[in-house]
């Protein structure tokens, strides 16, 4: 028997301030976006806003459904959009923050275990690490390097092309 470990670097910022300018722009604009959120029944507001290789921002939010499952997360919304909009680009950073009725956006949030799926599908399809800025309304931002480091072991599309 031998035992391994799974160990990844992430940077931690007491502030929005703290972050380069580029970052910093992009968490102001994920933070703004969660107001356009259609989130009646949780009351949980998120923002996710892209930078690309083109220089052009992208947002999404979340868009919950009566039927439940029927919703899709705010960090899923921004994929397709940019698959749709900007075929091919490369999204060099994604910052994901939130709002909410019941509770201080104070601190970061990460994305859920689909929303990792998706974004390593990403960063298999651009061939490229997007980084991931994680923050609430105020208060610490954690940067993680790449979208990777949140699901080890995942599932790729290499399992399913081979021989
Ligand atoms: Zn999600």
């Amino acid at each position: 028997m031998k035992t391994n470990s799974f160990e990844f670097v992430y940077d931690i910022y007491d502030s929005i301030e703290e972050l380069e300018k580029e970052d910093a722009a992009l968490l102001e604009v994920a933070r703004a976006v969660t107001e356009q959120a259609y989130a009646p029944y949780s009351r949980f507001f998120v923002g996710a806003t892209v930078k690309l290789d083109n220089g052009k921002m992208l947002s999404g939010t979340n868009q919950e459904n009566a039927s439940f499952p029927a919703g899709i997360c705010a960090e899923r919304t921004v994929l397709a959009a940019v698959s749709s909009v900007y075929p091919g680009a490369v999204i060099h950073a994604m910052a994901i923050s939130f709002s909410s009725a019941g509770a201080a956006s104070n601190h970061p949030i990460s994305p859920c275990g689909i929303c990792r799926q998706s974004l390593i599908e990403q960063e298999k399809r651009q061939q490229a690490p997007m980084r991931i800025i994680l923050g609430g309304q105020v208060g610490p931002v954690f940067v993680i390097h790449s979208a990777s480091h949140l699901l080890p072991f995942s599932f790729t599309g290499e399992e399913l092309n081979k021989d």
